[in-house]
This record gives structure tokens, C-alpha cells and sequence, in this order.
């Protein structure tokens, strides 16, 4: 057998590891299981791919392997130190970037083929031009559309849309052009080059633009389309390098990021094509920069943590609302400490999860599972919302815009339609924030001015860790 048929078998056992990784990480109890056969499954591809390497190439063993084994250590040693030093609420951003590299990684693979197999594969090769016509596209898309991604998630920009008028037309044209450059292309498949560059400046301006016209509520979305993104544009790579793993793994990381995007768009009640073709057939009113309201109306109540911990202690009911401000404070585990002594004390606690708190799916389940938050008390948005009336108190941590009424009452609010967890249903809404700041789509909170609801000002660490402490 030789090296080349052994790294194909490997790649077929590395794949099926990889549907296994998928599976596994589709449950909270069985989802380290699903990593740790990813992380063999990449293991046992980057082992293959070195055999296949070694095997194919026309230089000395000795050079490819050093090659290799230097890319591998400068690209291993970035990526430990970025997962070491990475915080959790920094996890989409760094998505974002990664996916930028898979789209830059397409693009460079395309050019390489067509460079230096553009002679043998002209006569005929109509099919691999396609793929590299595409692959440059995809990824070209995916590169600096998640270069945005990255730069509104970090707040580096704003996360408000950027809505150029006609700009549906303008996507369509840059699609229209590209496929008459890729006409130009197969018919002068020797000299390809000038219908090839002017599609990958195209396709790098409709990036920006697809996500830029994005506003920030519906970025959750978009990270998981860029996602999907990221694995065809690497399935594209796949096909041009006539490597099978890469061809299925893209494919999977392709088609379950379009399903993830496909129930995010479900559950925040957005039309799937209007947010992958770059909010196509958004209403511009609605979701243009500042509609909604982003001053103060009415007036707010203050409550202290020693007065908090007063009405949790007559109370019998408590539903907790995690948001993206308890991931900033750490506040996981002192909430989990809480919810054990409210527990002991007989009253009832859980948890109402909105699919996009937080700044990543499921992020608030992750920082709640971590604190060991038992996982029957953490109920999703659906299970949870017709309970609200009966409950006696909601803290409401660090979440702004998932627990905004303006979602159902405001059609000019740029989250209009957005399903919300009703919290203001409630006797008492303690809304736990450092000031009377908007969340991140930008747009002033209703809630906070309601009869029933009381800001508890502060880190939400410390306050929860004072409200543990009166307890
Ligand atoms: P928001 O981002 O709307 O609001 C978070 C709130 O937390 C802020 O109002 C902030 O107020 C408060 N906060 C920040 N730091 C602290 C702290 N240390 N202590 C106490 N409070 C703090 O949160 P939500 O989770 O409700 O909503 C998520 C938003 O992010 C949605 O708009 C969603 O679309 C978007 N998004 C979600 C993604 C996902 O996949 N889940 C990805 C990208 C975006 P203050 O500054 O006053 O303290």
C-alpha cells in the first residue's frame, strides 16, 4: 500500500470522526465527547495530509517535512496563545476572524491552481476553471464580509446597518457581472487573468457590503452565514486541490451553518434570504440608523442589593435572564451560587435563555453549564415565556435587548419583530446594568422605565455576590 492510499483511508476514517464530532456536540451532556472526536478527527487529517504531502511532492522528504513542521509550529503556537488568551465574550470576534482566513486561504488556493495548472488544464479543464472561478468568489465573499463581521462585533465600527440606496440592485449587478467575467474567463481560459481580478475586486466589495447593510441585531445570524460561508468557500478548495476531507468537511461545516443560520433567522423572526442577500427586502425605515427610540423616556427606580435580597426572600417564583452583561462581569458563578441558596430556601428558580443573548448561540448556556447551573432549571425562550405572569420576581442580568418590549410594540424599533422574553409580565423586574446605556443594537429599552421594574445599578458580579451576601 502506498503512503497516497493509506492517507485516503485515514481521510475517510478522519471523516466520519467528524460527523461523529457534529453529532456529539448537538447536546449539552454529550458535546465534549463531540470536540474530543473532532480534535482526532483534525488530528488524524493533519497526519494524512503530511503523509500525502510527502508522498506527492517533488521535493526531498527531508524539505517538505521541514516545511510543514514550520508552518505547523508558527500557525500551532498563534492559535494556543489566541485560545489561551481569548475571553469568552470575545468568541465571536474570533470566529469572524477565522473564517476570514478560511475565505483569504480559497482565494489563494484558486490562484495557485489556475497559475500553475493553467496550461495542462485549459484544453478541457472547463469544470476545474469553474471551481476556481468559484472558489475565488466564495471566498473573496467570505474574507472581507468577515473582516466587518469582525470589526462590528468588536465594536471597532458601528454595528448600525449601512444602507446605500438601491443596494439590493447593486448585489444583484455584482452577481450579474461576475457571471458574464465568468463567460470571459472559460473562453480565454490562458489569459483568464483580467476577468479573474476584476471578479475578486467585486466579490471583495460585496463582502463589505453584504455585512455591512447588517444591522446589529441580526449579527448572530450573520456569523453563522459567514460560517457557512467559511466551509464552502473550503469545499471549493477541496474540489481544486482533489481533496476529499476537505471537499465532505466543508460541505458539513457549509450546510449545519446554514441550518444553524436557517433556525437562528426562525427564532428572531427574519426572513432567511433577506439576511443572507445582505438585508435584502428590509423595510430601510425600519431598520435604518437611529429609528427607535435611543434617548430616555420616562423615569427609572433604583433599588439596592439588601432591598433585592428582601424580595427574593418573600418570594416563591424567580426566573433569572441571563444577557451579554453577565458574561462581560463573570457574574456565572456568584448567579449560580445564588440559584443554589434560593433553591434551599424552597423557592422555585430557572432560567429563561434567549437564543441570541449573549454574543455567540448559546453563549449563556456555555457560562451557565461551566458554573454548574443544573441543566433542567435552563429553559429556552419558547418553554418560559407564558410563565412570566405567574412569576414573582425576574432578574433580569445583563440583558438589554433580549428583554426589550419595544421588539413587539414599536414597528419603527430596529429589532421589530425580534421575539423577547416577556419579563415585564412579572410582579417585580430587577433589570442588574452599570448605567442606563443601550444594549447592542443600540435602540433605549422601554423596560427600564415601566411601573413594575427596578434598576439595580453595578457590576453584576459584585451585585449578586452583595444580594448572596444579605441572603
Ligand atoms: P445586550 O448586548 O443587548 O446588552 C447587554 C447589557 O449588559 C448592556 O446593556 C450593558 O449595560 C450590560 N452590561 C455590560 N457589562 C456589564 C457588567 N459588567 N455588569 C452588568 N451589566 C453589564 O445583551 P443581550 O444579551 O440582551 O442581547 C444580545 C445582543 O447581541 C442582541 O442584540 C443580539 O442580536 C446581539 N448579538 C448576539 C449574538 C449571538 O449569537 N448571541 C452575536 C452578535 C450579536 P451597561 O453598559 O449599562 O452596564
Amino acid at each position: 500500500m502506498t503512503l497516497t492510499t493509506l492517507a485516503q483511508a485515514v481521510y475517510v476514517i478522519a471523516a466520519l470522526l467528524f460527523i461523529l464530532s457534529l453529532a456529539g456536540l448537538s447536546r449539552q451532556t454529550s458535546a465534549k465527547r463531540g470536540v474530543n472526536l473532532g480534535i482526532l478527527g483534525m488530528g488524524l487529517a493533519l497526519v494524512a495530509t503530511i503523509m500525502l504531502a510527502v508522498d506527492t511532492s517533488h521535493r526531498p522528504v527531508g524539505v517538505t517535512l521541514a516545511l510543514i513542521i514550520g508552518v505547523l509550529a508558527v500557525g500551532g503556537a498563534i492559535g494556543a496563545w489566541r485560545a489561551r488568551t481569548v475571553e469568552m465574550t470575545q468568541m465571536p470576534e474570533l470566529i469572524a476572524v477565522l473564517h476570514c482566513f478560511v475565505g483569504l486561504a480559497a482565494v489563494a488556493v484558486g490562484y495557485n491552481s489556475y497559475i500553475t495548472e493553467r496550461a495542462e488544464r485549459a484544453a478541457g479543464g472547463t469544470v476545474h476553471l469553474i471551481e476556481v472561478f468559484l472558489g475565488i468568489l466564495i471566498g473573496a465573499v467570505t474574507f472581507t464580509g468577515s473582516i466587518v463581521a469582525f470589526l462590528k462585533l468588536s465594536a471597532k465600527i458601528k454595528s448600525s446597518p449601512v444602507m446605500i440606496p438601491g443596494r439590493n440592485w447593486l448585489n444583484l449587478g455584482a452577481l450579474v457581472v461576475s457571471f458574464a467575467l465568468l463567460g470571459w474567463f472559460l473562453a480565454t481560459p490562458k489569459h483568464g487573468f483580467p476577468p479573474l481580478i476584476l471578479m475578486t475586486v467585486i466579490a471583495l466589495l460585496l463582502g463589505v457590503h453584504m455585512v455591512a447593510a447588517i444591522g446589529g441585531g441580526d449579527m448572530p445570524v450573520v456569523v453563522s452565514i459567514l460560517n457557512s460561508y467559511s466551509g464552502w468557500a473550503a469545499a471549493a478548495a477541496g474540489f481544486m486541490l482533489g481533496n476529499d476531507l476537505l471537499i465532505i468537511t466543508g460541505a458539513l461545516v457549509g450546510s449545519s451553518g446554514a441550518i444553524l443560520s436557517y433556525i437562528m433567522c426562525k427564532a428572531m423572526n427574519r426572513s432567511f434570504i433577506s439576511v443572507i442577500l445582505g438585508g435584502f427586502g428590509a423595510d430601510d425605515g425600519a431598520a435604518a440608523p437611529g429609528a427607535g427610540s435611543a434617548q430616555p423616556e420616562g423615569e427609572h427606580h433604583e433599588i439596592t442589593a439588601s432591598e433585592v435580597a428582601d424580595l427574593l426572600k418573600e418570594s416563591s417564583s424567580v426566573i433569572i435572564t441571563p444577557g451579554y452583561g453577565m458574561a462581560v462581569a463573570k457574574a456565572q458563578y456568584p448567579v449560580a451560587e445564588l440559584t443554589a441558596r434560593l433553591r434551599e430556601m424552597g423557592i422555585t428558580v430557572r432560567f429563561g435563555v434567549h437564543p441570541v443573548a449573549g454574543r455567540l448561540p448559546g453563549h449563556m448556556n456555555v457560562l451557565l453549564a461551566e458554573a454548574k447551573v443544573p441543566y433542567d432549571i435552563v429553559l429556552e425562550m419558547d418553554e418560559i415565556n407564558d410563565d412570566f405572569p405567574s412569576t414573582d420576581v425576574v432578574l433580569v442580568i445583563g440583558a438589554n435587548d433580549t428583554v426589550n418590549p419595544a421588539a413587539l410594540d414599536d414597528p419603527s424599533s430596529p429589532i421589530a419583530g425580534m421575539p423577547v422574553l416577556t419579563v415585564w409580565e412579572a410582579k417585580h423586574v430587577i433589570v442588574f446594568k452599570r448605567s442606563m446605556a443601550v444594549g447592542y443594537a443600540g435602540v433605549q429599552n422601554p423596560l427600564f422605565f415601566k411601573e413594575n421594574t427596578a434598576m439595580l445599578f453595578g457590576d453584576a458580579k459584585k451585585m449578586t455576590e452583595a444580594i448572596l451576601a444579605d441572603l
